[in-house]
């Protein structure tokens, strides 16, 4: 799924529509101090070879999300285009 590379969308910092750059985010590598990694880590001491992870149901497709820049006041702010899609979102040159 392809979408513009410039759209008119809703400012929160300006309070109006305004233009904004669209790019896609990413997600970045899990930090390893995280504080629930820490708890996990101490839980498991004393156990050799794997714990079993809890069992979670399996979820349809990803959330894509885009960072909407705004032109008139630089702040960005994430949107989600829709819900849980397995479409991918490119943006447009
Ligand atoms: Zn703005």
């Amino acid at each position: 799924m392809k979408i513009e590379n410039q759209i008119m969308a809703y400012c929160p910092y300006c309070n109006k529509h305004t233009l904004h750059k669209v790019s896609v985010f990413a997600k970045s590598a899990p930090r390893g101090q995280a504080w629930h990694t820490l708890l996990h880590n101490r839980k498991i001491t004393g156990y050799v070879g794997s714990v079993s992870p809890k069992q979670h149901p399996k979820k349809l497709g990803k959330r894509q999300v885009l960072l909407l820049q705004c032109t008139v006041c630089k702040k960005t702010v994430q949107r989600s285009l829709f819900g849980r899609s397995k479409k991918k979102v490119e943006v447009k040159r």
